[in-house]
């Protein structure tokens, strides 16, 4: 899908050199894998991406349209980008990512400065216009900005055959669609060349990954990606409870670059509420697997979503969700306030908390999980940990990097960014660990 006004004429950039390209990106994980994708087509067909706003020629908007929050971000971005467009001749400005896959066309009615809606899942209608538009100043491909990431997502699967009531994602993501396990293990291969040496593998719903050619599982890719010479550590994101079989497990378990995490969403502690989500599980099998999935991987870290005040929800229901949260002991928890979204089945029902009972039962889950994190957290000091460091803090200049199980740790001592440091936990907080 590309739709874009009649009478765009041909670009001319200022001075003599490539067109720019400034990527804004919000939302999740996909959409910042979607975005690094699109930097290497802008590349390929010889645009440079990843420059700031001031020097481009070209602003292109990767939104979501998760939460009505994250819509109202992104229009006020595209107003921002329309001042910056009329400051000089020869800007344009593109949008894409979940909204422009739930609105369409209408984007460039509502947004007048916007020149084109793309749908980033089928780009190459974009691609072929920009390379179009800008053909006079295009001279080839341009090298991405040198590699100085350790760490990439990388998308598996497509959209989601789920269909939960409050969520939009089967709307604008469109049904599961698995990318064959060669192409991916061919990524992870092009991305250690460059340096990457951990990579998350991505989907809506990952755990329901098979390979359109041989039939393979999660659980067979991972073990494909551990074989890929340099890379030292693997993770999936997002998985549905249904799905986190043994088989997996025991991959996570077995593996050696596979890192001792999951993120279960579980979204409530009530068996009611679940149903009128369509969750397609209920408490206590959620907690089976909990349990099976600590027996299986030692040190396991175990992550989840939450949403409260969803349509419908009382406090007894609530009470569930906190005493599942205090029940399970996660390592993190990310909750959110229902959201309503238009085409969602939950859409129909009322949106019956009202703001100020979700805002406090928000502030409750995450009261109750800051004393669950710290006691966690406290609990490793004295523990060995591997941190893989990602950057140094800007006022004191220390090492920082991400343990196995995703926890942030500083180091007292110096060390490279890239560098696999084996240390000891000699301090903790709720979100952050301090090591030797
Ligand atoms: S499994 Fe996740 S992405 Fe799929 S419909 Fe449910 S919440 Fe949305």
């Amino acid at each position: 899908m590309l739709e874009s006004r009649p009478a765009r004429r041909p670009i001319v950039v200022s001075g003599d050199r490539a067109p720019r390209v400034h990527l804004w990106q919000q939302g999740c994980q996909m959409n910042t894998s979607d975005t690094a994708q699109l930097a290497e087509q802008f590349a390929e067909i010889g645009l440079v991406p990843g420059v700031a706003l001031v020097d481009a020629d070209l602003a292109v908007v990767v939104t979501c349209a998760v939460r009505q929050h994250a819509e109202d971000k992104a229009a006020s971005r595209i107003g921002e980008l329309a001042r910056w467009k009329r400051e000089r001749g020869g800007r344009a400005i593109a949008v894409t990512g979940c909204m422009a896959a739930e609105h369409g066309p209408a984007l460039l009615a509502r947004f007048p400065a916007v020149d084109y809606v793309f749908d980033v899942r089928e780009p190459d209608g974009f691609f072929a216009r920009i390379r179009d538009l800008y053909a006079g100043a295009l001279e080839g491909p341009v090298p991405l900005p040198a590699g100085d990431q350790l760490c990439a997502y990388v998308p598996v699967i497509h959209g989601c055959n789920e269909m939960c009531t409050y969520c939009i994602v089967p709307f604008v993501r469109g049904r599961e669609r698995s990318r064959p396990q060669g192409d991916v293990v061919a990524d992870v291969g092009r991305l250690v060349a460059r340096g990457v040496r951990e990579v998350t593998l991505l989907g809506q719903n990952v755990n329901s990954y098979v390979d359109p050619d041989a039939g393979g599982g999660l659980a067979d890719l991972m073990a494909a990606v551990d074989r890929v010479p340099g890379l030292w550590r693997q993770r999936f994101l997002t998985s549905h409870p249904r799905n986190a079989s043994p088989r997996l497990l025991a991959a996570i378990a077995a593996l050696p670059t596979a890192c001792e995490q999951l993120h279960l969403p579980v979204q409530s502690g009530s068996d009611s509420c679940l149903r009128r989500m369509k969750r397609e599980y209920r408490v206590a099998t959620y907690l089976r697997t909990i349990e099976a999935a600590r027996a299986a991987v030692p040190g396991l870290a175990v992550s989840t979503d939450i949403i409260v005040g969803f349509c419908g929800e009382t406090e007894v229901e609530f009470s569930a969700t906190l005493d599942l949260v205090a029940g399970v002991g996660f390592d993190v928890v990310h909750v959110q306030a229902y959201s309503p979204r238009p085409g969602t089945a939950a859409w129909r029902r009322a949106d019956d908390v009202p703001l100020a009972v979700k805002r406090d039962r928000l502030q409750r889950i995450l009261r109750l999980q800051r004393s669950i994190s710290e006691a966690r957290n406290r609990a490793l000091i004295g523990a060995e940990v591997e941190v893989l460091v990602e950057g140094h803090g800007a006022d004191d200049g220390r090492p920082y990097g991400r343990t196995r199980q995703g926890r942030v740790a500083w180091l007292d001592r110096s060390a490279s960014v890239g560098e696999l440091v084996r240390t000891t936990v000699t301090g903790a907080s709720a979100w952050q660990l301090l090591a030797a």
